[in-house]
């Protein structure tokens, strides 16, 4: 049985947004030695760059950790510190964690897009923390005074405080939109709605992670160095100012 993805639910101005939603009741239909699998969850498993969220699962009689989440051949299984003995369970997502990860995803689409704009680069990697994050461009061979740049329009992004909206879109259109920019082929071709990210002006692509719902929650972009990853690629780390 698919577990139902809470976070993937459409944003409709609802409260709360679904990539918001902190705590969750579940019922566990299957077990194994170290995991379980739930029928509908608010964790996000680790993937695209983002990491796997943590928590907790509660029941009456005792409660265990949520040690990482992962899919495994179309499965979701919650790691768990102890596998618990009710069917029925409550889960709770370390939310100071999870909203970092939310904060990092959202000014990572940010960037790209504005180094797409701008420099017509590509990015073609990334990975993202609760206190940094790394995104890799190709082609590209910034300067300081670009890196400047990228900043600053990241920056009037964040304080211009734009919506970010998420939305399914036909492949077909998105890919008309987005041409060379994203590796759609990526995505098995069997899949042919798109959940698509909207970052104000500044980014439009498809994703399957956590975002904020204004800009402004990035509260603003410090860009930490550049790093040539050989040829043509550029690696951009930041941080974020506290909110
Ligand atoms: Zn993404």
């Amino acid at each position: 049985m698919a577990t139902r993805v809470l976070y993937m639910d459409e944003r409709r101005g609802q409260e709360p947004d679904p990539c918001y939603l902190k705590d969750f009741d579940a019922r566990i239909v299957e077990r194994g030695p170290d995991f379980v699998v739930l029928d509908a969850t608010a964790f996000y498993a680790e993937g695209g760059g983002q990491p796997t969220d943590t928590g907790i699962l509660r029941w009456p009689a005792g409660e265990a950790k949520v040690l990482r989440v992962q899919k495994e051949k179309g499965v979701l299984r919650h790691y768990v510190d102890r596998v618990p003995e009710a069917d029925e369970v409550q889960g709770f997502v370390d939310w100071e964690r999870r909203y970092a990860h939310m904060r990092f995803h959202t000014s990572q689409h940010l960037m790209s897009g504005i180094v797409w704009r701008i420099y017509g680069a590509r990015t073609v990697g990334n990975q993202l923390h609760a206190d940094h994050a790394r995104v890799d461009f190709q082609p590209a061979n910034f300067t300081p005074e670009d890196l400047t740049r990228i900043e600053a329009e990241c920056n009037a992004v964040v304080g211009a405080g734009q919506d970010v909206r998420i939305f399914e879109e036909d492949r077909v259109g998105v890919d008309h939109k987005i041409g060379d920019r994203s590796l759609l082929d990526l995505i098995p071709t069997s899949i042919n709605r798109l959940r698509v990210i909207q970052v104000g002006s500044a980014d439009y692509c498809p994703c399957g992670g956590t975002h904020l719902r204004n800009t402004r929650e990035i509260g603003g972009i410090r860009i930490l160095e550049k790093r040539s990853k050989g040829k043509e690629t550029d690696r951009i780390v930041y941080e974020l100012a506290s909110k």
